[in-house]
């Protein structure tokens, strides 16, 4: 029996590989979980166990409940300065699902899609789910992982259709600035092409910085599909819950795709969510703020460490450490700091052939298990020095 080719495209997870191998030790350091590690906050659990009393028990609006995207859409307009109606939006259950509708949607059988590498490891196998052909755009740690214009416009042939934009970024907390997203805001309008723009870590930026929406540019809401997230503003990856916004007549086609996949958006999640926009957002701060003291421990810390740098994250909660001087490749690295010291990071290469030579350590972490896996990833590479001195 022959399965679906575009199946066949997708090679098993760098990510998973890693959490395979420490499965069953102890006395683990985890610098490889890509989640917030706090609680949901304890409104929005209220909120679930109301809506579980007043038996919201049924399907929904294949778009999400009205009262919901209401409200997402005065976030929307307020926050994110993105002008749109509730009928604009479609809440979904998860952004990966939501990736997975906008690249179903957009694509036809063999068109481009420019996706960033390193980027985050759904994009690939879901444009190629989508029947399309990912194009990578390499995103360089002497740009400290920030685009190269010219090197996106070479990216650019007759049959691009979109580009994925991913800001803050995972793997490498780039966070792309005003200039550079109204670059790419021209060049989407000059060369007709969509921008598919993954705003997950929307909430979570360091050092006072502002995050810009691509979509609020003049002109670009027609052409951009905005994804926003719970999972890591409010700590919800379990919930399954995210929403997107885009014109009306996509979110039409988009919400064939919907009905026909997942029907609707988990109903108890959807009210949770609701009292999450809608309540103080003082947990989102407070949860951002802490996240900013772990990401400055980690990151003196490794750079300390002679033989390792990273450039400072200014969003999301990964650091995208340089291991090359240490003349290992990221997997043996990663597998050696796991067999030696019981430290999980994710090599760079899970994310792309530009992640080779790095790896990604997540501080979504607490700050003791923070300080001893630096003290352990030191001895690691100390230890490292002195076998390769010892083996001259
Ligand atoms: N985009 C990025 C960049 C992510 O890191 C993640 C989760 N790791 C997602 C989308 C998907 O998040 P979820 O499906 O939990 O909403």
């Amino acid at each position: 029996m022959e399965f679906n080719a575009n199946l066949k495209k997708v090679k098993p997870s760098g990510i998973r590989k890693l959490f395979d191998l420490a499965q069953g030790k102890k006395d683990l350091i985890n610098f490889g979980i890509g989640e917030p590690d706090f609680r949901t906050p304890y409104h929005i659990q209220e909120a679930a166990k109301k809506a579980l009393d007043e038996s919201y028990t049924r399907y929904t609006p294949n778009l999400g409940f009205l009262d919901l995207r209401k409200a997402l859409s005065d976030k929307l307009n307020q926050k994110n300065k993105i002008q749109v109606v509730p009928e604009e939006i479609l809440v979904a259950p998860g952004g990966t699902h939501a990736l997975f509708i906008s690249f179903y949607t957009l694509l036809n059988p063999g068109d481009e899609v420019i996706i960033p590498d390193p980027g985050f490891v759904a994009y690939e196998p879901q444009v190629y789910f989508a029947g399309g052909v990912p194009v990578y755009l390499p995103l360089r740690s002497k740009n400290n992982f920030h685009p190269d214009l010219e090197e996106l416009k070479d990216c650019i042939t007759s049959r691009t259709k979109a580009i994925l934009l991913n800001s803050p970024s995972n793997p490498t907390g780039a966070m792309f600035n005003k200039e550079e997203l109204s670059a790419i805001a021209q060049l989407s309008q000059e060369k007709d092409i969509f921008v598919i723009s993954d705003e997950l870590y929307e909430d979570i930026i360091f050092d006072g910085k502002e995050h810009v929406c691509i979509a609020s540019f003049p002109g670009m809401k027609e052409r951009t599909i905005s994804i926003f997230g719970f999972s890591k503003s409010y700590a919800m990856t379990g919930w399954r819950l995210a929403y997107l916004a885009t014109e009306r007549n996509l979110i039409e086609e988009m919400n064939k795709l919907q009905q026909y996949t997942a029907v609707c958006a988990n109903s108890i999640a959807q009210r949770a969510g609701l009292a999450g926009i809608t309540g103080s957002q003082d947990c989102v701060k407070e949860m951002a703020t802490s996240y900013q003291k772990r990401r400055d421990i980690l990151i003196k810390g490794i750079n300390e460490i002679e033989g390792l740098s990273c450039m400072v994250p200014e969003g999301a909660f990964y650091v995208f450490v340089d291991i090359s001087e240490t003349g290992m490749t990221c997997e043996e690295l990663s597998i050696y700091l796991l067999d030696e010291y019981r430290v999980v990071t994710i090599p760079g290469n899970a994310f792309g052939k530009q992640g080779e030579g790095f790896i990604r350590l997540s501080f979504a972490a607490s700050l003791e298990d923070i300080i001893e896996g630096i003290t352990r990833i030191k001895k690691g590479i100390e230890n490292l020095k002195l076998s390769i001195l010892n083996s001259r």
